[in-house]
């Protein structure tokens, strides 16, 4: 079984690749564990995403695409794979079926589906100490006086990058980008949505129920 999780950050799918790949006894492996990967193994495509990356430029799309292919094509992952966030553009789903054409295609795409509002609800509310770094979060993990550290007293701060204005142009763009790719897999017939605003049983359910039938 080759399953491809699409979803936006917060979605709740990075949680479920693992418990996926374990139930169908296959690899799970996401876009950036590869670069990771290619980098410090220090290969030709891990310096060329590095030169990239380190022009603040994306990676384009036919080195991601080379390095995913270079894992489906393992034979480890003969039997099957879980790719999480990967393809994340039309252009990168399209260059993906060609290249597993011979394959038979991926089997199926799981989409974890969150409103826009409860990704900013649970994509927020995060602060960091200004001393110490420790992280909280205002819902899950709040500090015991407001905007004050529990281990050194120092003082709690938001991250540009956690602002509520910030997140939601990070989400917006994510979905500008997927809607193609999901309506690409809808067409194919191997998109199944998974409600990720249900509780972590429910989605673990759907998730066993969309790769099993
Ligand atoms: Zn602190």
């Amino acid at each position: 079984m080759r399953v491809i999780l699409m979803g936006p950050p917060g979605s709740g799918k990075g949680t479920q690749a693992a418990s996926i790949a374990k139930r169908l006894g296959v690899e799970s492996a996401s876009s950036g564990d590869l670069f990771r990967d290619h980098q410090r193994r220090g290969t030709e495509l891990g310096q060329l995403a590095r030169s990239y990356m380190e022009r603040g430029a994306y990676v384009p799309d036919d080195v991601t695409i080379k390095m995913v292919m270079a894992w489906i094509d393992d034979p480890a992952h003969s039997a099957g794979f879980v790719l999480d966030g990967f393809p994340r553009t039309h252009a990168q789903a399209v260059a993906l079926d060609e290249e597993m054409k011979s394959q038979g295609g991926v089997d199926r795409v799981l989409f974890f589906r969150v409103s826009d509002t409860e990704l900013v609800r649970r994509l927020t509310g995060r602060m960091i100490c200004r001393q110490c770094q420790t992280p909280y979060h205002a819902i899950s993990s709040p500090p015991k006086q407001e905007c004050v550290c529990d281990a050194c007293g120092g003082e709690l701060y938001e991250r540009d990058d956690d602002k509520a204005e910030v997140v939601s142009k990070r989400i917006q763009v994510y979905g500008d980008e997927t809607e193609p790719v999901v309506e690409f897999y809808r067409r194919r017939g191997t998109l199944r949505e998974i409600d990720g605003e249900a509780t972590i049983d429910a989605v673990g359910e759907a998730v066993a129920a969309a790769v099993s039938g």
